[in-house]
């Protein structure tokens, strides 16, 4: 058992329930709204409308992935709150370029702020981050950059350390980023089961998905989105097929990485990207099908949607000395 912070407040992880480890209420970037490129009434009726709309076929909480880089916003999720039955985990952290203010501080500065919004809460509120998002794709490869990233990985590890919360991570799989955030963990001295390694049915190198999920980490199959073709979906149902037959289904999570609102990807003339309200409902309403027809039953269900992600929050909260 172990104590979660939602945007309702905490919560025990033996009443998560059904989980999406990885969306977004929204997604873009910081102070959008002074300049008219962001509704938050909007995104509020949005984000209420998707969310209903999982919770109908049986998601109970949903793991907003979105930092403070990447357009988090407190009084979005304070008008969310009383008007959903579901659970929503929000996130500190970071997103993937590393902003300028962070650059110039050390691991210990970066999981200072990370801490201070775990313990005190976001901006003033009492909207208190459950979890850590840390973000890592194609800007690893420039050297620079790579060294402030893997700054960051290790503030979050010994934020996740000091606060008992887990990490979860945005990755670049084609870049096998999962083997070194996982050796800096190592390093770090976290329980890996308490990091997702996310997006990792971006794979197509199944060897380096086993492998992530032998080396004991929590793997996020957490792409699923509404734009794939039906070919690129049945591959990333194998991906999980694959996982769950080679006996990892505790392990696995699953997701979409959608979002109810977004201003990133919008239209070439500027605006919010057209939603489809349904996009937390593919994973429960294809993915799963999909597998049960494939041999998977009710219990490796369960181990996906349930028990991965409760495990990794209590591997994280076991952490905490
Ligand atoms: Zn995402």
């Amino acid at each position: 058992m172990a104590t979660i912070q939602t945007i309702n407040g905490p919560k025990d992880s033996s009443e998560l329930g059904p989980v999406l480890n990885h969306e977004h209420l929204t997604s873009g970037m910081g102070s959008f709204e002074r300049l008219g490129y962001y509704n938050r009434e909007d995104a509020i009726r949005r984000g209420v409308e998707a969310l209903q709309n999982a919770y109908d076929v049986g998601i109970r909480t949903v793991i907003d992935c979105t930092p403070l880089d990447l357009g988090r916003d407190e009084l979005l999720f304070d008008g969310i709150a009383g008007k959903t039955p579901m659970n929503v985990i929000c996130a500190t952290g970071v997103y993937r370029w590393v902003p300028m203010p962070y650059a110039a501080w050390d691991e210990d500065g970066a999981a200072a702020f990370m801490l201070r919004e775990i313990n005190d809460g976001i901006a003033g509120t009492s909207i208190k981050p459950g979890i850590i998002k840390l973000a890592w794709d194609i800007e690893y490869q420039l050297e620079p950059l790579r060294v402030q990233m893997e700054k960051m990985a290790r503030g979050a590890a010994r934020a996740a350390k000091a606060a008992g919360v887990p990490i979860t991570c945005h990755t670049r799989p084609a870049d096998y980023h999962g083997d070194r955030l996982l050796d800096i963990f190592e390093e770090e001295g976290l329980d890996l089961r308490a990091v997702t390694i996310g997006h990792t049915n971006d794979s197509t190198d199944m060897d380096y998905v086993l492998r992530m999920a032998k080396r004991g980490a929590t793997v996020g199959l957490d792409r699923f989105s509404p734009r794939i073709d039906e070919a690129e979906q049945e591959r990333r149902s194998r991906v999980a097929l694959t996982l769950v037959e080679a006996g990892y289904a505790e392990q696995v999570c699953l997701s979409h990485d959608s979002a109810s609102y977004s201003i990133n990807g919008g239209p070439p003339s500027g605006g919010v990207r057209p939603e489809n309200p349904r996009a937390f409902c593919l994973v429960s309403e294809v993915q799963i099908p999909w597998l049960k027809a494939h041999g998977v039953t009710d219990h490796q269900v369960d181990a996906m949607l349930v028990r991965s992600v409760r495990a990794s929050f209590e591997a994280a909260a076991a952490m905490k000395k």
